[in-house]
């Protein structure tokens, strides 16, 4: 059921960072201010897939955890206090007369949310990593066995098993070096999607590298205990004593619902916008990951995500009151609250 009294100016579909920083802004210019995260938590890719990680590419940031700078971006999304929603996937987005107005409502499995513009920052929309169907990979499953690293001090002095031949595991491999008692990789072909540099950094440590070995079992009693890989093409075993297994064979992402709204898209994964950031329907945005801006080309990055999320909410403003400015004004000359 939609509270039909209580409209919101903005709501905010996807509490990543492009999400959480739009809500600054958009409290920054006084609209009342709504999120809707289908997880149970925000900061998106950087909470779900590499909380972990160092980040180097965000201004001000020479380093920083993920992690970190998601608690950082909701501590600042804070400052104008938004209302959040979690867990509740946005299916649909429909138009809606209240009063004789004409808003947005924002249907999920529960509730509707009303509102006068929308923001789209819901990124690769849902994700969830690929995988791998193997004796003892569900015994053992977060228990073990892991497709993400959410706690990089529960993997300290163990003997990490790490499967995969992309960004993600020789990233993790080359994390976890210095801190783990062993590190193992196997990877069931001899090319690599990681990045040159790093795998050239991987290459000069002495973690042994698999090619054309893949997991067979992994066996144990209360824990794991041994982890069974083979050789793809003669069929060789061999059994490894093992505390962790880290499953990094990528992750499958889906738009999901928002391919039906009716938005112009330019690909399977990007929604067309206009130079404010504005789609085909009015008064509805996108921003970061899921945003592709007429005549450029996306640039899938936090920065990116930042300034459109910027651009984006001082153009909602400006939609629902035409005498406001675009510029929000420099928030240095803020009053504090
Ligand atoms: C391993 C890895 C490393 C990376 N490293 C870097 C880096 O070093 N520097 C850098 O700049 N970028 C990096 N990136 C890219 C960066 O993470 C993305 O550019 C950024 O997360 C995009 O932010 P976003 O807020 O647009 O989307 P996301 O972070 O994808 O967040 C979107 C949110 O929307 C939610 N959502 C989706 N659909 C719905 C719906 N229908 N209803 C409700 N909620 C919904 C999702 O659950 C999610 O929480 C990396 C990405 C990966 C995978």
């Amino acid at each position: 059921m939609a509270d039909d009294d209580n409209v919101y100016d903005i709501t905010i579909i996807g509490a990543g960072p492009t999400g959480l920083f739009a809500a600054f802004y958009a409290g920054m210019r006084g609209m009342k201010t709504k999120i809707v995260e289908a997880l149970p938590e925000a900061g998106g890719q950087l909470a779900v897939l590499y909380p972990e990680k160092l980040i180097y590419d965000v201004p001000g940031h020479p380093g920083v955890l993920a992690k970190d700078l998601v608690k950082l971006l909701v501590e600042q999304s804070r400052f104008f206090e938004p209302t959040y929603v979690f867990d509740e996937c946005v299916e649909t987005l429909t138009r809606q007369d209240v009063r004789g107005e004409e808003v947005w409502r924002l249907g999920g499995a529960s509730n509707a949310h009303l509102s006068r513009t929308v923001l789209l920052s819901t990124g690769i929309g849902a994700f969830e990593p690929n995988r791998l169907d193997r004796p003892g990979v569900e015994k053992y499953l977060n228990d073990g066995v892991y497709y993400f690293v959410e706690d990089k001090q529960a993997l300290r002095d163990k003997r990490i098993l790490i499967i995969g031949g992309g960004d993600t595991a020789v990233d993790w491999a080359l994390n976890l070096k210095d801190s783990a008692a062993s590190i193992t990789i196997v990877h069931r072909r001899d090319g690599f999607r990681a990045l040159e540099a790093n795998l050239a950094e991987l290459r000069a440590t002495d973690i042994p590298i698999n090619t054309f070995w893949e997991l067979k079992r992994i066996d144990g009693d209360d824990a794991i205990e041994t982890a069974t890989i083979y050789e793809n093409r003669t069929n060789e075993e061999r059994t490894l004593d093992v505390d962790i297994v880290l499953i990094n064979i990528g992750f499958k992402a889906s738009l999901g619902p928002i391919a039906n709204w009716g938005l112009e898209m330019v690909d399977k994964r990007h929604i067309r916008t206009d130079v404010f950031m504005e789609t085909n329907l009015p008064g509805v945005y996108a921003a970061g990951d899921i945003a592709a801006v007429e005549g450029s080309v996306p640039l899938n990055l936090i920065v990116t995500g930042l300034g459109q999320a910027a651009i984006a909410s001082n153009a909602a403003k400006q939609k629902i009151d035409p005498e406001a400015r675009m510029f929000p004004g420099h928030s240095s000359e803020m009053k504090p609250q």
